[in-house]
């Protein structure tokens, strides 16, 4: 079983390695180069095992994407993660153990504006009149906000977890994972007019079937709050791995089917030369779940881990990227940093914090998760600059005679994530999280989808640590 540490220990790993426990140097294969493969081979490495990582694509950092192409110089929109909240110590601590310079990451502007029901004001003003929102909501709720109503809830369960520490976890988790959010909002008595202001607000309407542990982990955790970038773009973190893992990584070598004896492991590959294998004493497939779906398993694993790689639900996500030849955003409407939240298709917009010295900047003009990010990928690369182009011209009227150009990233598309990250559909952590976590015989598993915090760099990091330092105490 894969060992369970305190984030004390694991912040431990990270700033002095594992242990030297004199046991034998063992040979892993690492199945993908992310941030959950990265942080194994790094400690791996560290402790003098053996490393091999395959990668099917040509860079690493999986779900770290910063594009800087088709963008002018000193410009790019982070495809993938683009912010690292305080509450999460374990990227923090890579960040800082490669010296990576940060910058706050302005979560909320009340200069940003709010466009719903066809009307635009900005956020402060929102905020301060709800009711001109327009919202159906019951006479009780008038004049209240629902993100204000949203945060007394969150104060009430982070207040049992204070007291409670994990025993309370584990009471929550037994009362209240089999609710999504919606019906969680319904057992509230929130009308649908207050819920919707919630789904659109807080971002949750496309996520209103999910586990509402979800979401309750991230406010309860403060994942939205106290956040920072890294300087010159995300992919610094999982590029500083590169001096230390290089002459172990090998790149375009897609993995397709997995074998085992009771010796060792036998992982077959492929490359623009053809199919190859390679053999290890163990392996750590960091590899998405939905890309695992379509991986020939020759020993089948355990039913109830083809059952968790069947049955955990991705979400989908979609980033679409506008670049203008000038930040009239800042310029002529004030807004330095965080968004502008709509009910068009673009939904939520972030205004760049970098490029500045450009005079041009590259807006994050439309990120969308569930069903709003679906119908993103359903229109062509083209189409979907064309419409939020049009969407963004409705806050910005000058954004039809600035754009430049643009792109967009479908994770939901994507051939090496299948998905953008796992999102817990109403009772799948205790039906699945721990046969996801459950090694098979040789193979051990990682990644995102292998810890609770989910869509996070610091599950993924947390998983790969944990698998790392399971192997080297075999
Ligand atoms: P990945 O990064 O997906 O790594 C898996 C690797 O396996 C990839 O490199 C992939 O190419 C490779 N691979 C796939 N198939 C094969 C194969 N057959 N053979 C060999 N290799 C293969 N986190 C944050 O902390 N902050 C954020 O702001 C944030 N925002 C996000 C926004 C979006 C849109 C998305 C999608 C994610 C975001 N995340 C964020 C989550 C974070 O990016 C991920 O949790 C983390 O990067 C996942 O790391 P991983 O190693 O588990 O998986």
């Amino acid at each position: 079983m894969t060992q369970v540490l305190s984030e004390t220990d694991l912040l431990g790993l990270i700033q002095h390695g594992l242990k030297d426990n004199a046991s034998a140097r063992k040979k892993v294969l690492i199945l993908g180069a992310g941030m959950a493969g990265l942080s194994a081979a790094d400690m791996l490495l560290r402790a003098g095992h053996q490393v091999e990582i395959l990668e099917a694509q040509n860079r690493l950092g999986g779900r770290i994407l910063t594009l800087r192409e088709p963008f002018a110089p000193g410009l790019y929109g982070e495809a993938g993660a683009m912010r690292i909240p305080k509450a999460h110590p374990l990227t923090l601590a890579y960040v800082e153990h490669f010296s990576l310079p940060t910058f706050p990451f302005t979560i909320s502007n009340p200069r940003g504006y709010s466009h719903m029901n066809d009307q635009k004001m900005r956020l402060d003003e929102a905020h301060a009149a709800p009711d001109r929102l327009g919202f159906d909501v019951a006479p009780a709720e008038r004049g209240k906000l629902a993100s204000d109503l949203w945060d007394e809830v969150i104060a009430s369960f982070a207040r049992r977890v204070e007291q409670g520490g994990q025993a309370a976890w584990d009471e929550i988790v037994h009362t209240h994972d089999q609710y999504s959010v919606r019906e969680f909002l319904e057992t509230l008595g929130w009308s649908e007019g207050l819920i919707e202001m919630f789904g659109l607000f807080n971002n949750q309407e496309s996520m209103m079937n999910s586990s509402f542990l979800e979401l309750l982990r991230e406010d309860v955790g403060g994942y939205y709050t106290d956040l920072v970038q890294i300087e010159g773009g995300m992919d610094r973190l999982p590029r500083s791995f590169l001096p230390q893992v290089k002459d172990c990584l090998r790149l375009g070598a897609r993995v397709v089917a997995l074998d085992q004896s009771p010796d060792e492991v036998i992982v077959h590959y492929q490359t623009y030369a053809g199919r190859f294998e390679s053999r290890a004493d163990y392996a750590i497939v960091t590899l998405p779940f939905p890309v695992m779906r379509h991986i020939e398993v020759l020993k089948p694993f355990s039913r109830p881990k083809q059952r968790a790689i069947r049955q955990l639900k991705y979400d989908a996500s979609a980033k679409v990227f506008l670049q203008f030849r000038r930040r009239f955003w800042e310029m002529d409407d004030g807004i330095y940093g965080g968004g502008s939240v709509t009910d068009m298709a673009v939904r939520n917009v972030f205004y760049p914090e970098h490029g500045r010295e450009t005079g041009r900047g590259v807006m994050l003009a439309s990120y969308t998760w569930g069903e709003d990010a679906q119908r993103w990928g359903s229109l062509s690369p083209e189409d979907r600059l064309h419409q939020a182009i049009e969407n963004i011209a409705e806050i910005h009227p000058q954004a039809f005679g600035e754009v430049e150009g643009g792109a967009s990233q479908m994770w939901h598309d994507d051939p090496y994530a299948g998905g953008a990250f796992a999102l817990f559909d109403p009772g799948q952590q205790t039906l699945l999280h721990e046969h996801i976590l459950t090694p098979e015989g040789r193979y051990y598993f990682a990644g995102e989808h292998a810890s609770l915090a989910h869509a996070w760099i610091q599950g993924a990091i947390e998983s790969g640590l944990l698998a790392a330092h399971t192997i080297h105490n075999l």
